[in-house]
């Protein structure tokens, strides 16, 4: 029984979402939000925030090889972004499909990245790209304290097994 209640308690998949400050600056925060809400994802922590050059190099660590990476960290340290953890059955790859391509004139209409922008270096939106990248992207943007258990009233209609 124990077994049982830890696995019906267990949360289901994470990703961190984080409107980029152009998105904030041209005010698509709340477009964004409504594009998770609606699909049916669940908001478990949400915060505005300033980020440092050092939280951007470590966010970015992957990248510091490239050339662009110093214009990359200027960009995103610009002003403040909306950091967000959704949650929900496979939010890690369906959040890259909303998002849309890295670069927006490859990314389909419909998309975020494919609505709203046009230059790979001002694309709006981050989302993890893994399972992987997006907990230790969790662990390194917000406390666990700011991440927020809840359950959702619509969980039974969006999920045919709670
Ligand atoms: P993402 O996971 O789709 O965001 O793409 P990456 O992880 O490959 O790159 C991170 C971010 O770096 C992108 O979202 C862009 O903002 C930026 N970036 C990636 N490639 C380029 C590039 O070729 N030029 C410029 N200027 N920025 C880039
Ligand atoms: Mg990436």
């Amino acid at each position: 029984w124990e077994k049982l209640v830890r696995v019906m308690r267990m949360p289901r998949e994470r990703t961190y979402i984080m409107v980029k400050p152009d998105g904030v600056q041209r005010g698509l925060v709340g477009e964004i939000i409504k594009r998770f809400e609606q699909r049916g994802f669940k908001l478990v922590a949400m915060k505005m925030k300033a980020a440092s050059p050092e939280l951007l190099q470590q966010h970015y660590a992957d990248l510091s090889s490239k050339p662009f990476f110093p214009g990359l960290i200027a960009y995103v340290g610009s002003g403040p972004v909306v950091c967000m953890v959704w949650e929900g059955t496979d939010v890690v790859k369906t959040g890259r499909k909303m998002l849309g391509e890295t670069k927006p004139l490859e990314s389909n209409p419909g998309t975020i990245r494919g609505d709203y922008c046009i230059d790979v270096g001002r694309n709006i939106i981050h989302g993890s790209d893994s399972v992987d990248s997006a907990n230790k992207e969790i662990n390194l943007w917000f406390t666990p304290e700011e991440i927020c258990e809840w359950r959702s009233m619509e969980e039974p209609w969006v999920y045919e097994k709670a």
